[in-house]
């Protein structure tokens, strides 16, 4: 078996300070164009990893071997912490904690969403369904909807549904590497995204919700609390959630994030105010697009806007558009329009 732990714990170039003593970051492989998922295992007790990479032979192997290297075994951890819901950061929390009989915290609501009593069965089919409804609502061609059936089946194959024993709230506290983690909960990227800030230090760990390289998607979602939606269930306004919260996390003093992905990233004002000017700046291009009379979906809005990339991302495209046109909605610049067949159009107003 190949040693893949040595570029797992590489430091970044771009890496806006050094770790904090006692915290390794374990940058695990994941077959997606973000590329690998960084883990943080946080010494002291309890012994906690966040976040656990995608479920596969290969992410868990090379995990154990980079934890064999930091002188852990697997079966060490006492307890697991999940920044979000996405598949790349709870893949493996499943088969983890049931090696180390440890418990799972999480945002709240995710513990009755994956609650094993439920019909999970039922739960991710309605939830997928939910998914593919909105797409066609809003003009996406079915063909092209159940086309990306089997990329949702791919990507449910690498996450997990964990049992979480320990349910946290907005404004809770965690004990996690001898450190005290305040739990702030910052949705729009997920409804689950969670920051775990350590105040003594401004330290927090971040999850998806600020990134160095990439602006983080505000991918639709329904609510968690809905297990079963349907069509009369309505999407979160996931973007307008996303400004909200990184407006409270630039307020909030912090002088190193430890995200998911890529580097780690200081004092968080200036980046965040740069995925703020370009949420602003895509919103005026969509309004552009937009005609006052002439309704368009957002399957049209998103072709013009990436081409063919609509083809083999209609979710992440349709996120996309629907969460700008939803804050051109909130200022009164655009609206919602029925079309025939039960599709929506938006028109500029
Ligand atoms: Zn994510």
């Amino acid at each position: 078996m190949p040693d893949h732990s040595e570029r797992a714990l590489a430091t970044h170039a771009a890496d806006a300070g050094a770790l904090p003593e006692g915290i390794h970051r374990i940058a695990l492989p994941t077959p997606f164009p973000i590329g690998r998922v960084n883990l943080y295992l946080l010494e002291g007790d309890p012994l906690t990893l966040v976040d656990t990479g995608v479920n596969t032979g290969t992410s868990l192997d090379t995990l154990e071997q980079v934890l064999a290297g930091l002188g852990h075994r697997l079966e060490d951890i006492e307890q697991i912490l999940l920044t979000h819901e996405h598949v790349d950061h709870v893949g493996l929390s499943t088969v983890i904690a049931h090696r180390a009989d440890c418990p799972v915290a999480a945002y709240a609501p995710l513990q009755a969403l994956f609650d094993p009593d439920q019909d999970q069965g039922q739960i991710t089919g309605a939830r997928m369904g939910w998914g593919m409804a909105q797409l066609e609502r809003n003009g996406y061609p079915h063909e092209l909807t159940v086309g990306s059936l089997p990329a949702f089946h791919l990507m449910m194959a690498l996450g997990s549904r964990p049992v979480i024993d320990l349910p946290l709230r907005h404004g809770d506290t965690v004990r996690a590497g001898g450190r005290d983690w305040e739990v702030r909960h910052r949705p729009g990227h997920s409804p689950s995204d969670v920051l775990f800030v350590d105040p003594s230090s401004g330290t927090a760990l971040a999850g998806d919700h600020v990134l160095s390289g990439t602006s983080s998607n505000p991918i639709l979602a329904p609510p968690l609390e809905v297990l079963v939606p349907d069509e009369t269930t309505d999407r979160l306004p996931s973007l307008q959630l996303f400004v909200k919260s990184m407006q409270q996390t630039a307020a909030d003093d912090l002088l190193l994030l430890l995200p998911g992905h890529g580097p780690l990233v200081g004092p968080p004002g200036e980046l965040i105010a740069e995925r703020l000017a370009f949420h602003d700046k895509r919103a005026e291009k969509f309004l552009e697009m937009l005609d006052a009379s002439e309704p368009q979906t957002t399957y049209a809005l998103a072709t013009r806007m990436w081409k063919s990339v609509v083809l083999t991302q209609p979710s992440l495209t349709h996120s996309e558009v629907i969460g700008h046109l939803d804050l051109l909605i909130a200022d009164e610049r655009a609206r919602e329009v029925p079309l025939a067949d039960g599709v929506v159009g938006f028109i500029a107003t």
